[in-house]
């Protein structure tokens, strides 16, 4: 089965047939790594190595720390700045659609929220040019939404803000593509997509702007809790962060993220291809700004929708629906997504435009 979900989304085979094969007793501990403690010293290892792992990955230098936490993004949302105004006057965000828009909401009762830029009059189908953003120089930091899981749409360059910390929600593009961590303040993301299970989210965070907070944040809402004690002030999502580990690992093998990108860009053609040649099916998003990762399309009318559902299920192709706020479809096409299975879903759409347009 070929499986387009947005999230939790597939994970690679690979993965899931090492964790089975480990599932009762991981390295001859005798234990799941479900049961073991994470104070153990075969935890700490896992934990240890998954750390090591990403920071080889994705190159982050040693004066940025990686938190494994919980709450989902949806927390950072809160917990950015909650941590990062430290007393300033307020902070900047990119509104790109309905991820942006929540980040927005939940950073208002912390201080001025100021939208520097916003892709609203175009129904966020673009991400706005930096020319336009209206950035304050004494902002605490500039938010922005790598890409948008919901309308389809990323940003392919890294926005310029000087001495102001960039900050950045890459839940749903992490691990893509490579990227310099040394332009942002602070990148996190929910694992539930392009890294492993739901129940982890990662933060990676600049050491200055750790413990900086005024006033000073409940205790497991600061980052300086979580970075003083490596990710273990409380138990954390041992088996998630094993998962993640996991895929770290076989994303090294298979050459790091510029090989990863190379063959995102290149299932991502095969789609988008496809989409710009057809009297049937759209995509809405402004072609320099289309996501790599979540494809939104539409058909000829919402009446075909049904039946294009039903036979993408017949032929083991699921999670094709789109967003509820959105409809149509969406293809989610994450690092663990073959490129066989973009290759079913094409000739399948144009099977069911030569019948249906
Ligand atoms: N940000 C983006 C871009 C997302 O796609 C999602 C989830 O789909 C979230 C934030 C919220 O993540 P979580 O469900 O982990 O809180």
């Amino acid at each position: 089965v070929f499986n387009f979900s947005a999230g939790p989304a597939t994970l690679p085979e690979a993965v899931l047939q090492q964790a089975a094969a480990e599932m009762l007793d991981w390295n001859g501990s005798g234990q799941s790594v479900m049961e073991m403690s994470h104070r153990g010293k075969e935890y700490m290892a896992i934990h240890a190595q998954a750390e090591a792992d990403l920071r080889e990955l994705m190159g982050i230098p040693a004066n940025y720390k990686v938190l494994f936490l919980q709450g989902g993004a949806t927390l950072q949302f809160s917990m950015i700045p909650m941590n990062l105004m430290r007393g300033k006057s307020g902070a900047d965000y990119v509104n790109t659609g309905e991820w942006a828009k929540k980040a927005i909401k939940e950073a208002k009762p912390f201080g001025q929220v100021n939208v520097v830029a916003s892709a609203e009059d175009a129904n966020f189908s673009y991400a706005p040019a930096q020319s336009g953003w209206k950035l304050d120089p004494n902002a605490a930091y500039v938010h922005y939404t790598a890409n948008e899981t919901i309308g389809g749409v990323e940003f392919h360059w890294v926005p310029e803000t000087g001495d102001v910390p960039l900050v950045c929600d890459m839940s749903s593009n992490i691990l893509s593509k490579s990227v310099d961590v040394s332009k942002y303040g602070l990148i996190y993301a929910g694992a539930q997509k392009n890294i492993g299970p739901a129940g982890l989210t990662i933060v990676i965070v600049r050491d200055d702007l750790i413990g900086q907070a005024q006033p000073k944040p409940i205790t497991m809402l600061d980052y300086k809790t979580h970075a003083d004690n490596d990710s273990m002030y409380n138990t954390p999502p041992t088996y998630s962060i094993y998962i993640a580990g996991l895929v770290f690992q076989l994303l090294k093998k298979q050459g790091g993220l510029v090989a990863i990108e190379k063959k995102n860009i290149e299932k991502a053609n095969l789609l988008y291809d496809f989409l710009d040649n057809s009297q049937f099916f759209k995509n809405p998003v402004k072609r320099e700004d289309r996501s790599r990762m979540n494809i939104p399309f539409t058909l000829k009318d919402e009446s075909f929708d049904e039946a294009f559902l039903k036979g993408a299920k017949e032929r083991n192709m699921i999670q094709l629906k789109g967003h509820r706020s959105v409809g149509g479809m969406r293809a989610s096409i994450y690092n663990a997504m073959p490129v066989e299975g973009v290759q079913a879903l094409v000739a399948y759409m144009k099977e069911f435009e030569a019948k249906n347009g």
